[in-house]
């Protein structure tokens, strides 16, 4: 027999589910000889056996130990990719797909159509393809299509302990796709692979699998690390500590790649601009240092240069239309929505630190010793400029690759000997008032620092630099937290009720968010047009049983495809109408964006600033009393100001001199154009109805379209209505221009710094409510009692058309009138009565 771990040609056939057919693989020797190295070749009979025995198998194994490359292979060799059944393999990060993909074809001999990627705009999958590395997104999605994955033999899911939301998703659905296929009589093998992390969520979850699956552990060869934290913990500028790091290994230390752990795309890019300053490296294939600048230098440029488009004379409508939405092609087609776990890293959600380094470049002085070849890697990095990091650094220079957590555990890079830590990871926010969530860096988990550390002995000892203290390390949480914890639910039931998953309650999550959350998201999702509306049994709504399995509707699968909030989403939908998208885009923006306008209020650091501050915040109000409009506008409120300020901005050309002097955070507005791009995309792209030009400069809207605004914005928010407390209603003399909403027993007051508040209108929307000395509404608008029975109908309840009030006859059609007099939920507001 041949040696342990050598795949050989005249292995056994004998095991019952084996597929009949055994594949030669023609390698070369060189990476045969590789291939040896890994821990993982040793493992292969154990593994196949299991995979054979068993429908669904766990393999877990240090990073770097041989999963993702040698599994796909073993199961090529064992003939599961044979005629029409394909090995699928899903990666949680794009930038993993696709290297991997490259790497196993190269290691096989095999041409790309053979060995294919699939991410959200791009593959190279073809008839021939037997091995297929995708996004989760991507699998998710095909799922839609065909619930039994037919065309698999075999689906791994890789880097299963990074938890993200689509990997448990997709775990969940397989646990019930694995026994469906099985019953059909055409098996489907299930491999869980992951990191040697926490895997018990898997293993112990009878829900999920309620035979427990063989979990097989792979022993990888790891040098020891002697990690190094620092004496104190850097408070803000742990871009410019890990520079300084950098520079001190490259003098000091002795040769040995170093990997640099930042959390997002624009640290990295600072990051390797100062590097290269400082340890030049030139040679004639590499594009100029520069080259990264001028991406974005373009970008600017092509928005500047876009068509401007000028909004329509107004059609004179009273009001929107709730059934004029965008909508998806009937036929879905090759459009491929995916998951985009990219976010992560916020990738891109940071336009400012190039700003924070700008003046530090100019006092470093380049240095003479060995040239630093300096790489950048984060997950949207073009696919060429990522697969240099796997090549040998040039003679004569060292090689340091700037990351974001894509290295932690995704990919492998060779010749490492040296990681500095930063110690932070981007993360995602959920805000629980507003619904909207944001990128924040915070600290990482105790599992993905040691990850990191471990980076660092994959080829012989090495050092991890840690540029924080052990005292902060040990304050870490132990794991991070799965993603579905920390993310808005009503965004995920809407995900999966458009892949028809009904019981949102009863499917198996390996963690499950709570049945009180998902039940409030059905609830505002049933309230936002996205499912249907369960039957209604005499005044009463529904048992919560029931409003549990609501399928989506139309409706629901448009906002299902917008990366935004449900109740964006439907803003988003609805913002067709009147020539309102620019506005209703830009809007969602901004709302999105958290924290536009600097903080005046706070208390002055000394008498001089102070001064300062109230010159400042005297000229700003101003500003902002221009950006509300005149006359109607106002009505929009701080939508209207936020619509102002943008488009202000915008003219100015958008400069930091501008944003400082009227009081606008400058990094708020550049996020709000780029995400206005972004939107502005996925609505062209999303809905045929639709063709918009997008220029980031925009006229006023029009007097009617402010008024078909604040009903779009109202339809999205129709849970976050406000009515004023009349005078006669007052008990106590504290409530006073006081409002009541159907969320809170205590009253709320629209904050101070709004356009509305000296207004004070009846009947207000809010974005969000935040407490301090009082509950403050914060983004209000304002809106007519009559448009909520009209357009809000879900929220109301209705009295007897031929009661009160009582029918009349209408001269002008002939016909007998009748009204329903309507009330607004839960609360029983008097509303206007609806004609009938
Ligand atoms: P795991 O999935 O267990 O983390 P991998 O299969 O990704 O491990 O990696 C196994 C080995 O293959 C690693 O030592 C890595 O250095 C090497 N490797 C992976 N991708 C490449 C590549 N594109 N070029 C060169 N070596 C690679
Ligand atoms: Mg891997």
């Amino acid at each position: 027999p041949a040696p342990i771990g050598e795949p050989s040609k005249d292995k056994p056939a004998t095991l019952p589910s084996q597929p009949a057919i055994f594949i030669p693989v023609d390698r070369s020797p060189e990476i045969q000889e590789a291939r040896l190295k890994l821990p993982i070749l040793a493992e292969e009979q154990v593994i196949m056996e299991a995979i054979q025995e068993n429908p669904v198998v766990v393999l877990c194994g240090e990073t770097g130990s041989g999963k993702t490359t040698q599994v796909p292979q073993f199961l090529y060799e064992a003939g599961y990719g044979s005629e029409n059944d394909i090995i699928g393999i899903t990666e949680p990060r794009r930038v993993a797909a696709v290297t991997m993909s490259q790497r196993v074809a190269l290691e096989m001999n095999l041409p790309q159509n053979v060995v294919s990627y699939q991410i959200r705009y791009e593959g190279n999958v073809s008839p021939e393809t037997k091995i297929k590395f995708m996004t989760d997104g991507v699998l998710l999605k095909e799922i839609q299509k065909d619930f039994l994955l037919k065309r698999y033999r075999v689906i791994i899911i890789d880097e299963a302990h990074e938890r993200s939301v689509y990997t448990d998703i997709l775990i969940g659905l397989l646990s019930r796709i694995v026994p469906l296929r099985t019953k059909k009589g055409l098996p489907l093998k299930l491999i869980i692979m992951s990191a040697t992390l926490r895997i018990e969520d898997f293993t112990e979850n009878k829900k999920l699998f309620p035979i427990t699956p063989p979990v097989i552990k792979v022993d990888a060869r790891q040098f020891p690390v002697t990690v190094h934290f620092n004496k104190r913990t850097p408070l803000d500028d742990y871009v410019g500590e890990c520079f300084r790091k950098i520079c001190k290994i490259h003098r000091m230390l002795p040769s040995g790649g170093i990997l640099v752990f930042l959390t997002g795309q624009a640290e990295v890019h600072s990051l390797c601009r100062r590097l290269r300053k400082m340890f030049p490296y030139r040679s004639k294939q590499e594009p100029k240092v520069a080259a990264e600048k001028d991406e974005a230098v373009q970008e600017t440029e092509a928005l500047k240069a876009f068509k401007k488009s000028k909004p329509k004379k107004n059609m004179n409508l009273p009001k929107i239309n709730l059934d004029n939405y965008s909508a998806l092609p009937v036929d879905e087609g090759d459009e491929d929505r995916e998951a985009g776990v990219d976010d992560e890293e916020g990738e891109g959600s940071d336009f400012d630190l190039d700003l924070g380094d700008a003046g530090s470049d100019e006092d470093e002085e380049s240095d003479s010793s060995l040239p630093l070849f300096v790489l950048p890697l984060y997950s949207l990095l073009a696919p060429e400029k990522q697969a240099k990091v796997f090549r040998p650094p040039p003679s004569g220079t060292r090689l340091c690759v700037v990351a974001t957590n894509v290295a932690e555990t995704s990919l492998t890079i060779p010749g490492i000997k040296y990681v500095v830590d930063c110690g932070k990871v981007k993360k995602r926010f959920y805000d629980k008032v507003t619904g909207v969530s944001s990128f924040r860096v915070d600290w990482t988990s105790q599992a993905s620092a040691d990850q990191r550390a471990g980076r660092a002995g994959r080829t012989e000892p090495g050092h991890c630099y840690r540029l924080y203290s052990s005292a902060v390390f040990s304050d870490f949480e132990q794991f991070s937290q799965p993603e579905i914890t920390r993310r808005p639910v009503e965004d995920l039931v809407l995900q999966m009720k458009d892949l028809n998953i009904e019981k949102v309650v009863n499917f198996p999550f390996p963690t499950p968010p709570s049945t009180d959350t998902l039940i409030a998201a059905e609830e505002l999702l049933i309230a936002l047009g996205a499912l249907v509306e369960p039957l209604k049994t005499g005044r009463l709504t529904v048992m919560q049983k029931a409003k549990l399995s609501c399928p989506i509707t139309p409706l629901g699968r448009t906002m299902a495809s917008f990366p935004v909030a449900p109740r964006y989403a439907k803003m988003l939908a609805l913002g067709k109408q009147h020539d309102c998208l620019q506005y209703v885009i830009t809007i969602v923006a901004a709302m999105t964006v958290r924290e536009l306008f600097e903080e005046l209020d706070r208390p002055a650091l000394n008498d001089e600033e102070n001064v300062v501050l109230k010159g400042k915040k005297g000229r700003v109000l101003q500003m902002q009393k221009i950006w509300a409009g005149q006359g109607p506008a106002q009505k929009l409120g701080d939508l209207m100001v936020m619509l102002g300020a943008v488009g202000a901005c915008e003219y100015s050309g958008l400069t930091p001199t501008f944003c400082e002097r009227n009081g606008l955070r400058f990094k708020a507005m550049m996020e709000i154009r780029r995400l206005r791009g972004q939107l502005t995309t996925a609505v062209n792209s999303l809905c045929p109805d639709v063709s918009m030009f997008f220029n980031s400069k925009m006229q006023p809207p029009s007097e009617s379209q402010v008024n078909y605004l604040r009903q779009i914005v109202m339809s999205g928010l129709g849970d976050h209505i406000a009515r004023r407390i009349r005078p006669e209603e007052l008990l106590d003399d504290a409530w006073r221009n006081a409002y009541k909403t159907p969320l809170l027993e205590d009253p709320v007051f629209i904050h101070p710094n709004s356009s509305l508040f000296r207004q004070l209108p009846d009947f207000v929307v809010f974005q969000e409510i935040l407490e301090t000395t009082k509950m403050y509404m914060k983004g209000v608008s304002s809106i007519e009692p009559e448009w909520i029975p009209a357009l809000l109908p879900q929220y109301c309840h209705y009295g007897d058309p031929l009661e009160d009030p009582p029918p009349f006859y209408c001269e002008a059609t002939g016909r007998v009138k009748c009204h329903r007099q309507s009330t607004f939920y839960r609360v029983g507001w008097p509303l206007p009565a609806v004609e009938v």
